[in-house]
């Protein structure tokens, strides 16, 4: 299985040559040149295998230029130690009749981040070893918060690579500013940018796209790579739990085999939910996929009206790992709906940079719409969000899941779907412990600080706080 870009100037480059470089040299992003299929008997196979083995042979379909062993040494570096506190890595919690929350924050930082942060330095790893090569790779990360302190994570001390984090000086909470500040290890850098997340991010692939600097840094053995969700690698570890998480229904008798299920994921670059149209792209049994933002709003009106733009206020959320005007996902999602159209896919993209919008063609816009279901809520609802769900089945929300579930829950009110439905919980309540506990009366003091309503969450609700938080 070879990769090419999405903008059409780089083909037939191998998943290490995609992983190792993380984005092309045209600008575009690296996608499969096919999709694999999940067959009914590969579905049947995979349910009797636990996380790990399930990861195995998903990625197997896509790393082709890897071995078995290779691979299983991945996964084992990811996902077999003492990495994740629940055995399942990647467990359903069932809050009503066909009603499930699937927990993505079972790792050391407390964020769904960390399913692919924690494999995709052993895929790099792997990938320099692949194509023979020795230069020292340095990782430049751009983060609104979460992904910062997952790759840091992620790479410290992997030999053969440096990393390096932006994060945007306001942008980020004080929980996730001193998770980043207090990182361990020698081969780690925590830089503050003036600006807000899009500026980090631009900065980033400005940097990417600079062919002057890539010769310099190349002349002294530094060559640099991506661990923002633009990185293939980062994706492909995504793919796996949407599949586990059907497998875990069907195991569980809450769905027949081929039954479809709906999946609601809060959404900011555009990622997780890719990663999920992916798993339906190659034959999961998927009906809606259910894409939640918050004030930041710009998918919701893009896949209602196939008018994408980003001019428009940036607004500070509670929930600011979606605080995103710029979903760089989205291209390959365009790539695919387009027929693999690297012209038009390159002509929006230079609108959007050039005059901060693009329109699709009704062709585009009527897949989005066949597949997608989009909706927004602003803070007051998902305080309440996270009330609601507190009182109904005594389960606590973190302020991004929140927004998921209250979209869902509209979405299922209005259209009466009764698909199952699994809502994608990207953190953990207690890495947004202040807005959570606000939104809980009686669940803290005022004037407690982010810090000390850790504590108060712990005693309102119960619920322990993760070790590594
Ligand atoms: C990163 C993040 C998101 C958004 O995920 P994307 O893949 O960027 O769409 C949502 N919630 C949390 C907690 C996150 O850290």
């Amino acid at each position: 299985m070879n990769y090419q870009s999405t903008r059409g100037g780089q083909k037939d480059i191998t998943a290490a040559g995609a992983i190792k470089q993380g984005i092309a040299r045209d600008g575009g992003l690296f996608v499969p040149e096919s999709i694999p299929r999940l067959t009914p008997a590969l579905l049947e196979e995979l349910r009797g295998k636990d996380y790990c083995g399930r990861a195995e042979s998903i990625m197997a379909l896509y790393l082709t230029d890897f071995s078995p062993a290779e691979i299983a040494a991945c996964v084992n570096g990811a996902y077999g130690g003492d990495a994740f506190d629940h055995p399942h890595k990647a467990p359903l919690t069932r809050l009503d009749h066909g009603l499930y929350v699937q927990e993505l924050w079972h790792g050391p930082t407390g964020a769904f981040k960390d399913m692919a942060l924690q494999m995709l330095p052993q895929l790099m790893s792997a990938s320099v070893e692949h194509t023979g090569e020795h230069d020292h790779i340095v990782i430049l990360v751009a983060t609104s918060g979460d992904t910062g302190k997952a790759a840091l994570e992620g790479f410290r001390d992997v030999p053969g690579t440096s990393i390096v984090v932006f994060y945007p000086a306001e942008g980020v909470s004080q929980v996730q500013q001193r998770q980043m500040i207090t990182q361990r290890g020698k081969n780690v850098h925590v830089i503050a940018v003036e600006g807000n997340f899009d500026d980090a991010q631009n900065g980033v692939k400005r940097i990417f796209a600079d062919g002057e600097l890539r010769e310099r840094l190349a002349k002294n053995g530094i060559r640099l790579s991506s661990a923002n969700s633009i990185n293939w690698g980062r994706l492909l570890p995504q793919i796996v739990y949407y599949v586990s998480a059907w497998l875990d229904l069907l195991n569980e008798g809450a769905i027949q085999e081929g039954d479809s299920i709906n999946l609601a994921v809060p959404t900011g670059n555009f990622g997780n939910i890719l990663a999920a149209w992916y798993a339906r792209a190659m034959g999961l049994p998927v009906h809606k996929l259910i894409c939640a933002s918050n004030a930041n709003n710009v998918l919701t009106e893009f896949l209602h009206t196939g008018h994408y733009d980003r001019k428009r206020p940036f607004t500070k959320t509670l929930s600011p790992s979606m605080d995103i005007l710029i979903s760089s996902n989205l291209e390959r999602l365009l790539y695919e709906l387009s027929s693999r159209d690297h012209v038009r896919v390159q002509g929006w993209m230079s609108d959007l940079q050039i005059k901060g919008e693009y329109q699709v063609e009704e062709d585009v816009r009527q897949r989005l719409g066949d597949l997608f279901v989009a909706g927004w809520a602003d803070d007051f609802t998902t305080r309440q969000a996270v009330r609601d769900c507190w009182e109904e089945y005594g389960y606590l929300l973190d302020t991004h899941t929140a927004v998921a579930w209250h979209i869902y829950r509209e979405y299922s009110v209005k259209s009466g779907d009764k698909h199952p439905a699994v809502i994608v919980s990207t953190a953990s309540p207690y890495k947004f412990a202040d807005s959570v506990a606000a939104a809980l009366p009686g669940a803290s003091l005022p004037g407690h600080d982010e810090f000390q309503c850790l504590y108060d969450l712990q005693a309102f609700s119960g619920c322990p706080i993760p070790a590594p938080l």
